[in-house]
C-alpha cells in the first residue's frame, strides 16, 4: 500500500509548489495533484513544507584523536541526532592514519558505522599519508563508493600534508574521476603563532583564535586555488569561515575554476566574542575558529548568490565537562592548543538554515540547495537523494513553519553536554522525518528506535545542482 502526503508544499532547489507526494516502498512514486491511487493511505500535511532529507556532507562521528580522546558522538548517537534534526544522510570523514592503507582506514570506519546508523551514510576518505601505494589504491576506493578524498593544510605534525603532496593528489584524484576536499589553514604559520603565544604565557582558550587569524585561512585558500588551477583539477574547500577567504573563492570561480565552497552554521551565526568568556570559551574551540561578526553578512550573501555551494556542520563533538575542559588534572586546562577541536551541530543545521529563511536571508529553494541538493550532486548521490522527484529515495522532512523550536542541550539528541546554539529560537519545527519511505521520527520521538540507516556507495560527480548535478546520462 502506498502512502500519500497530501496538501503540503514541496520545496526543491528549483522551486516551491503545492503538490501531493506519493510514496511507494522506499521511493517516491509520484508528485502532483492527482497521485492518489486506489487503496492508498492519505495523510494530510497541509500547511507544512516537504523538503528532501538533509544531507550533512561533513561529520566526524566516533573519531579518535591522537591523545586517546574520542568524540562524544558515536555513529549511533550522531546519526540519531541527525534524523531528529531532519538530516537523513551524512557523509562522514573516514581517516587513513599514518602507515595505514586506505583500505584499512575505510574498513575501520565501516566497522564503527555498519549496523549502527539511524540515517543513511557514506564516507569521504581523509588521506594523511600519501605515497605510491596509496595513489594506487584510489580506483579501489572509487569502486567502493568513496569518490571524495580530503587533505589537511593544517595540523602540523599530524594530519598536515605539504603543497607538493596536494599537487600530486589533485592530479591523481582527477585522473580517477574523484574530488579532493581540502582543509585550508596555513599549518606552519599557525604552529609558529601558537609557539609564540605559548612563550608569552598566552595559553587560555581566548588565544585560540589569535593563533589562527583569518589570513592563515585566506592565504591557504588562495594557495590551494593556485595549485588546483595549475593542475586543472576540481577542488572542494571545507568549512570556509572568513569572508576574506570567500572573496578568493569568488575570484577563482569568476575565472572559471571548478571550485566548491562549504560553510557551517557556526560561521553564519556565532562570532569570536564567545572566546571572551573564560573557560566556557573552550566550548567554541574549533578550527578554523569563529570569526568577527562582520563576516556574517558576506557569508550569507555568498550563500544567496550561489558562490557557497554547501552548508555542512563539521560536527565533531566533545563534552565540555571532562573533554573540552578536561584537563584540570593533566594540565590540558592550561593550554588552548590541547583542547580537543570541534563542536556539535548535526542536529540543528536544517532548522538553523530555516531560521535564515524566516529572517529573509535566504530563499527556501536556496536553503534546500545548500543543505541537500548540492551536497548530493557534488558528492555523487543525486538525484537518488537531494531532490523530491519520482524515482528518488523517499527521504522527506515534514517541516512545520507554524511551529517553534528552542535549541537546547537539555532537549537535544546529540550525546554531548552542550550546544553552541543554546537558547536559539527557530520559528519552525520538524514534525516528521521519513527515511526511504519509512516514517522514523514524529513529534519529537523516534517511531522505530533501531538503526535503519544504510551505506550509500557514491558515484563520482563533482558537479553542483547549477552544473546539472551530474544528472545527464546517469541513472537514479
Ligand atoms: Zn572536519
Amino acid at each position: 500500500m502506498a502512502l500519500v502526503l497530501a496538501g503540503g508544499v514541496v520545496a526543491n532547489s528549483d522551486g516551491v509548489y503545492r503538490a501531493d507526494v506519493r510514496i511507494d516502498g522506499e521511493t517516491i512514486a509520484g508528485i502532483g495533484t492527482c497521485v492518489v491511487g486506489k487503496g492508498d493511505e492519505v495523510l494530510d500535511v497541509s500547511g507544512k513544507y516537504l523538503l528532501p532529507g538533509g544531507i550533512d556532507a561533513h561529520t566526524h562521528f566516533d573519531l579518535p584523536l591522537s591523545n586517546g580522546v574520542r568524540t562524544a558522538d558515536s555513529f549511533f548517537t550522531g546519526t540519531r541526532a541527525a534524523i531528529a534534526g531532519g538530516t537523513t544522510c551524512v557523509i562522514d570523514y573516514a581517516t587513513q592514519f599514518k602507515s595505514e592503507s586506505l583500505r584499512e582506514g575505510l574498513g575501520n570506519w565501516h566497522r564503527l558505522a555498519d549496523g549502527k546508523c539511524f540515517c543513511d551514510y557514506a564516507f569521504h576518505m581523509a588521506i594523511t599519508d600519501w605515497n605510491e601505494s596509496v595513489s594506487d589504491e584510489l580506483p579501489e576506493m572509487i569502486s567502493s563508493g568513496v569518490t571524495s578524498f580530503k587533505m589537511y593544510m593544517a595540523y602540523k605534525g599530524s594530519l598536515q600534508v605539504d603543497d607538493g603532496v596536494i599537487y600530486w593528489a589533485l592530479k591523481r584524484v582527477m585522473e580517477v574521476g574523484g574530488l579532493l576536499c581540502v582543509h585550508c589553514e596555513n599549518g606552519d604559520v599557525i604552529s609558529a603563532l601558537t609557539e609564540e603565544l605559548s612563550r608569552r604565557g598566552c595559553v587560555g582558550p581566548e588565544f585560540h583564535p589569535v593563533s589562527r587569524p583569518p589570513v592563515t585561512e585566506t592565504e591557504a585558500v588562495s594557495r590551494l586555488t593556485s595549485i588546483a588551477s595549475l593542475v586543472g583539477a576540481p577542488v572542494y574547500v571545507v568549512h570556509v569561515s572568513a569572508y576574506s577567504s570567500m572573496e578568493k573563492i569568488i575570484e577563482a570561480k569568476a575565472r572559471g575554476a571548478r571550485l566548491f565552497a562549504e560553510t557551517c552554521p557556526q560561521y553564519l551565526y556565532l562570532d569570536d566574542s564567545l572566546y571572551g568568556g573564560g573557560w566556557e570559551a573552550a566550548k567554541y574551540v574549533c578550527s578554523p575558529p569563529l570569526r568577527g561578526s562582520e563576516n556574517h553578512e558576506g557569508l550569507w550573501a555568498s550563500l544567496r548568490s550561489g558562490f557557497t555551494d554547501v552548508v555542512a556542520t563539521d560536527h565533531c563533538s566533545f563534552n565540555f565537562e571532562g573533554q573540552k575542559d578536561g584537563g584540570h588534572k593533566d594540565g590540558m586546562r592550561g593550554d588552548f592548543a590541547k583542547i580537543p577541536n570541534g563542536m556539535p551541530g548535526v542536529e540543528s543545521r536544517v532548522l538553523l538554515m530555516y531560521k535564515g529563511v524566516s529572517e529573509g536571508r535566504l530563499s527556501l529553494p536556496a536553503m534546500v540547495r545548500v543543505i541537500s541538493s548540492n551536497p548530493a550532486a557534488i558528492f555523487g548521490i543525486y538525484p537518488r537523494k537531494g531532490i523530491l522527484i519520482p524515482g528518488a529515495d523517499a527521504d522527506i522532512v515534514v517541516l512545520n513553519p507554524s511551529g517553534k523550536t528552542v535549541i537546547s542541550a537539555r532537549t537535544q539528541f546529540q550525546n554531548v553536554d552542550y550546544t553552541p546554539f543554546e537558547g536559539v529560537e527557530v520559528p519552525a519545527s520538524i514534525d516528521a522525518v521519513y527515511l526511504r519511505g519509512v516514517e522514523v521520527f514524529r513529534g519529537g520521538k523516534f517511531l522505530e528506535d533501531a538503526p535503519a540507516g544504510r551505506y550509500v556507495p557514491r558515484r563520482a560527480s563533482g558537479l553542483s545542482v547549477t552544473d546539472g548535478g551530474g544528472v545527464a546520462g546517469t541513472r537514479l
